[in-house]
């Protein structure tokens, strides 16, 4: 049986329908929002969000993808034209090589994408003590023409994959992710269980809403998919993350062509959780974006919510790695979207 899902077909046409001016307009608005509720809420609460131990270095390589999904908060796309330089790879290897940060996450954009993916890992892989490398793919681009050996290179270096999958039926999943992705995603599965994905090396999949509404029980969505890809498919998996779509970027736009961005706001602060707010991605994790410029968490990084001194905005090789514990994190309305219901971050649910 299928559940927790809303098929919404007209999303995909009215992402076609939303003009750029639209997703810098949602942005705007959250950006400029000048009470920050979410910092009175967690005050109403007697909670604060501040940085712990860094146990992990998001970097985002860059805008460039071969999809244009519908809850995408990059507004990546095959088009965009940022990516990562060798240059500023060297710079965060050679800033993360003097820290203990355990973790490096490679998202994108699809980060495979960038000319020197291989080249990053590599020289992360290389490092003493080793460092555990986690790449977020969309599965499709492993079928890409120049990718087909990639997998293998993922399973050589032992990189951890977490994968999109907002679905277990072809229907929800190409209705947000564009036609012929699910087939693609299946395939890409099951070259990835031939290679040891799912028993020896980790493979996780997430699980987006396609439409306005939070994810279902993170535990029961995951026995789902785990029956169904199995039954259907051969394919096995070890964890479901449900992550929730926060009204930025493209998201943002659909939200508001439809009259719904007020609606998933009052969604998202009707659902406020506090016993989320201690296991917040933004308190253990360090954002860098495809220039080196830090941030607090992804999503923050597409709202331009840098990390500034009084010189400006800071690059990840201005930071120094013990300073960073105790520091404030920024917040805006967006953040109500990791604080609903069971909670969202990179890693799923919260509670
Ligand atoms: S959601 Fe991921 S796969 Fe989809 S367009 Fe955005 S970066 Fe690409
Ligand atoms: S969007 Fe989420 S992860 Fe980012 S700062 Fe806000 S609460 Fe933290």
């Amino acid at each position: 049986m299928q559940r927790h899902y809303s098929t919404e077909p007209e999303i995909s046409r009215v992402l076609i329908a939303a003009t750029f001016s639209a997703v810098s307009s949602c942005c705007n608005f959250l950006q400029t929002d000048k009470v920050n509720r979410f910092s009175e809420t967690l005050g109403a609460h007697s909670l604060s969000l501040r940085h712990t131990k860094t146990e992990v270095l998001q970097v985002n390589v860059g805008k460039l993808c071969n999809l244009t999904c519908v809850h995408c908060h990059v507004n990546a796309g095959p088009k965009r034209k940022e990516i990562m330089t060798c240059q500023t790879i060297d710079r965060i290897i050679d800033w993360f090589a003097h820290t203990e940060i355990p973790t490096i996450d490679l998202t994108g954009g699809a980060p495979e994408m960038i000319p020197d993916f291989r080249y990053f890992i590599e020289r992360v892989k290389a490092m003493r003590p080793t460092r555990h490398v986690i790449d977020r793919c969309n599965l499709t681009i492993l079928f890409d023409p120049g990718y087909k050996d990639l997998p293998q290179f993922l399973a050589d270096h032992e990189v951890e994959i977490i994968a999109s999958m907002p679905c277990y039926t072809l229907e929800n999943v190409n209705a947000q992710r564009g036609e012929g992705v699910f087939e693609g995603s299946i395939k890409a599965l099951q070259v990835l269980n031939s290679l040891g994905y799912g028993t020896h090396f980790p493979l996780h999949l997430v699980y987006n809403p396609v439409g306005a509404f939070l994810p279902g029980p993170q535990s029961e969505l995951e026995a789902d998919y785990k029956r169904e890809l199995k039954k259907h498919f051969g394919i096995i998996f070890n964890s479901l993350y449900t992550i929730t779509n926060l009204p930025i970027a493209r998201f943002a736009s659909y939200l508001r062509h439809n009259n719904k961005l007020e609606e998933y706001m009052q969604l998202l602060l009707d659902n406020f959780n506090p016993a989320t707010v201690s296991g917040l991605m933004c308190r253990n994790t360090i954002s860098v974006s495809w220039t080196g410029e830090v941030f607090d968490c992804d999503f923050n990084q597409m709202l331009k919510m840098n990390w500034r001194d009084g010189n400006g905005v800071l690059h990840l090789w201005d930071i120094d790695p013990a300073m960073v514990e105790n520091r404030e994190i920024v917040t805006g309305s967006h953040c109500f979207g990791c604080t609903a219901g069971a909670g969202s971050s990179c890693g799923g649910a919260l509670v």
